[in-house]
């Protein structure tokens, strides 16, 4: 008998037998209010009706056709629909697996299409844990630790997490833009630069939106060096913040690449990169790709999601009940100091725990999460400290369930 590597740090004890909407069922029947979504991936929540009937067709189809040697109907469907859905202009895309490797392949295409190799990450980014990937993160844990050394061409410049250094929104832009500056005259010359990367919300990095004000101005000089602007949208995209696309929610701003995964398939592994015409095909033929990429089962449940998303207008209902969500911790984060900010966007809200002198209480954090999971409340943790409680339901929640949510969340704390 074989058993599970300890390399795996879970984090409820729970073992779940089905999932049906927003919940999941564990093998001793009991119900759970899943608030983490598979992290961020189940959107259209579990085992969608339409997702299911459009996987199990395809199954007795065609499971599997590689697409360097075939092609295949469901994945030039998807293209074909993806269109609808990706900013003007954006209008190439190329399919793999996972968020990390669609990481590595927008570095990869940014590296051909500028001919420059230095990539900008911004401090407690989270861009997966692939080698290449992990490279780019600094969200904390153990990522990096051990494993140098890491993959060179990469700087790191602040992040504008406003709340964590006492400052107001616009001190702390303008402190990073200065920075960054800084940074394209000294560690990392702009004649170098291949792109910015960035989240339009920080993710595992702390639940914290990204200031439209520090998007224009990395857009801004992007323009002025030559420079691409890279979103990961790997948690951010597919309706999960109420806009489509996490960077949509800064007006008239669109980056040269953008990455999807997570939500694109229901559960499915599937990630796209995708960019204009003028910088995929600066791509060296035949450079990406992988054996699974762009699997058909995984497209015809995409095709089916981006189906359930606009039918059952699911962008719209996570602005929506993000608010409510957003209202509900805060009455209850008023009855409870240590729970200094909450904060998101859509349904992506963060709860940041501080002691009484003001320092990260990741203790606090785990305190609640656990206490959370024991009244059936699935939730996860994150932050540069551990200190932030998250909760990323599927976008199909509802109020009631919102409701629910918040009053078992009150009494967790
Ligand atoms: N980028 C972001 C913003 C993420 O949140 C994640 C995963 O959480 C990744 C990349 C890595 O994705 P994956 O775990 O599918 O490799």
């Amino acid at each position: 008998m074989a058993r599970l590597s300890p390399v795996l740090q879970q984090a409820t004890p729970v073992q779940v037998a089905r999932g049906e909407g927003a919940y999941l069922y564990d093998t001793d029947g009991r119900r759970h209010l899943d608030f983490t979504a598979g992290i961020g991936v189940t959107s259209t929540g579990h085992c969608h009706p339409k997702v299911v009937a459009a996987a199990q067709e395809q199954v007795a189809t065609l499971i599997h056709g590689q697409y360097t040697t075939v092609m295949h109907q469901p994945l030039l469907r998807l293209t074909e629909r993806l269109g609808d859905v990706l900013p003007a202009g954006i209008d190439r895309v190329f399919f793999l697996n996972s968020g990390s490797e669609a990481v590595e392949a927008s570095v990869r295409l940014a590296r051909h299409a500028t001919g420059r190799q230095t990539v900008i990450a911004f401090d407690g980014g989270f861009h997966g844990r692939t080698m290449g990937a992990a490279a780019l993160t600094t969200s904390g844990g153990k990522i990096r630790a051990g494993i140098g050394p890491m993959m060179g061409g990469v700087a790191f410049a602040p992040f504008p997490y406003a709340f964590r250094y006492g400052w107001t929104e616009e001190e702390a832009v303008a402190f990073c833009l200065k920075e960054l500056d800084r940074i394209l005259v000294t560690a990392a010359p702009a004649r170098d630069v291949a792109a910015f990367l960035i989240e339009p919300v920080l993710g595992e990095g702390g639940y914290v939106p990204t200031p439209p004000a520090f998007l224009r101005g990395l857009r801004e000089r992007a323009d002025a060096h030559g420079i691409l602007l890279i979103a990961d949208e790997v948690q951010t995209g597919y309706g999960r913040t109420g806009a489509f696309w996490g960077h949509q929610h800064t007006d008239g701003l669109t980056p040269d690449i953008l990455i999807t995964a997570k939500g694109l398939a229901s559960g499915f592994p599937l990630s796209a990169i995708a960019a204009p015409e003028a910088i995929m095909s600066k791509a060296l033929p035949g450079s990406q790709g992988g054996t699974y990429g762009g699997n058909a089962v995984s497209c015809a449940a995409a095709l089916a999601t981006l189906e359930v998303i606009q039918e059952e207008n699911l962008v719209a209902n996570a602005g929506e009940q993000g608010l409510r969500l957003l209202d509900g911790l805060r009455k209850v984060a008023v009855e409870h100091p240590g729970i200094a900010d909450v904060r998101g966007l859509g349904l992506m809200v963060g709860n940041e725990f501080l002691t009484p002198e003001g320092a990260p209480d990741a203790a606090a954090a785990s305190r609640a999460h656990a206490a959370a999971a024991e009244r059936g409340l699935l939730l996860l943790t994150c932050g540069p400290f551990g200190n932030v409680v998250r909760m990323i339901p599927p976008l199909i929640v509802t109020a009631e369930q919102v409701d629910e949510g918040v009053a078992l969340w009150s009494e967790a704390v």
